[in-house]
């Protein structure tokens, strides 16, 4: 049942769109008042070895990544992100990749408070390790939809949550809209992240349809890398929908989305990479 594991993708193109947008969105709530709580439907383990035989296989990241670090002219907010990517590795080629959680954890102040769902034992384990006795971390082996259908609004926090499914069951497309529509009608401050890949057969268009019709306020947020194909399979982009966010971070967000579909561009002439798996 849980047969997707993150570290056979861990640092491509679509990890590269998350992760610069949510350190993005954190950097930016940061600036408010106030305790934030991050929440996180599907943590993964939290920081990844780019040298274990999984990310080797198909070395994803050096389509991603490699490709970023890489990048001239990044702009402020690639670079901030691509900065934070370099403390983890100080040498040249990228080896340990953050994770959405280390990235939180890495931005987020002592008195912030991270809660993590992770349902895979081993994924589990290792992200209990990643954090070791963080005061502010919980984890809880437990479905990350159903954790985040009981967030209310906190005494004094405003929340962050990333909605971030590996979309093994078709029926992840529509849940992940229903879930932040529900989070947003519980608690209307909290700032949401929902993560999708842009498949070459079109099959997001379901989440898309429904995003339109259910949170018609949503930024869309998306970086497509390689031509559509009905006859394909894989990635051939990612998307974030962003709900609750101050429109001038949205546009922040979408700038920087922009930014990194022009990082992921073939340049022209050139024969666009194939998709991710
Ligand atoms: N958010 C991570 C990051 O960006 O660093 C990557 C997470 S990965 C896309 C999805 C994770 O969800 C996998 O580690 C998988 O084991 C876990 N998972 C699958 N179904 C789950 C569920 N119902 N609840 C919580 N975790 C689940």
């Amino acid at each position: 049942m849980l047969s997707y594991q993150h570290s056979f993708h861990a640092g491509n193109r679509a990890d590269v769109l998350k992760h610069a947008c949510l350190h993005l969105t954190l950097r930016l709530m940061r600036r408010g008042q106030g305790e934030i709580r991050y929440v996180e439907t599907h943590a993964g383990r939290g920081l990844y070895d780019l040298r274990s035989a999984a990310a080797q296989k198909n070395r994803e990241y050096e389509t991603g990544i490699a490709v970023a670090l890489a990048a001239k002219g990044a702009g402020p907010d690639l670079a901030a992100y691509l900065s934070f990517v370099r403390r983890f590795n100080p040498t040249r080629a990228p080896r340990w990749y953050p994770g959405s959680p280390v990235i939180a954890a890495g931005l987020l102040a002592p008195h912030d408070r991270i809660d993590l769902a992770e349902l895979h034992p081993q994924e589990h384990a290792a992200l209990e390790d990643t954090f070791g006795d963080d005061p502010r971390v919980r984890i809880a082996k437990a479905n990350g939809f159903e954790l985040a259908a009981k967030l209310r609004p906190g005494a004094a926090a405003r929340t962050a949550l990333l909605i971030d499914p590996s979309y093994e069951l078709k029926s992840d497309y529509l849940a992940v809209v229903d879930l932040a529509e529900r989070v947003r009608a519980a608690d209307p401050r909290a700032a949401i992240l929902v993560w999708y890949p842009v498949m070459a057969d079109g099959r997001e268009g379901v989440l898309l349809r429904r995003a339109e019709s259910r949170l018609p306020e949503a930024a869309v947020l998306q970086a497509v890398w390689a031509a559509p194909d009905p006859k394909a399979r894989g990635l051939v982009g990612a998307g974030l929908l962003a709900v609750g966010l101050p429109r001038q971070h949205a546009r922040r967000l979408r700038a920087l989305s922009d930014t990194i579909s022009r990082v992921f561009a073939p340049p022209a002439g050139a024969a666009a990479s194939g998709p991710d798996d």
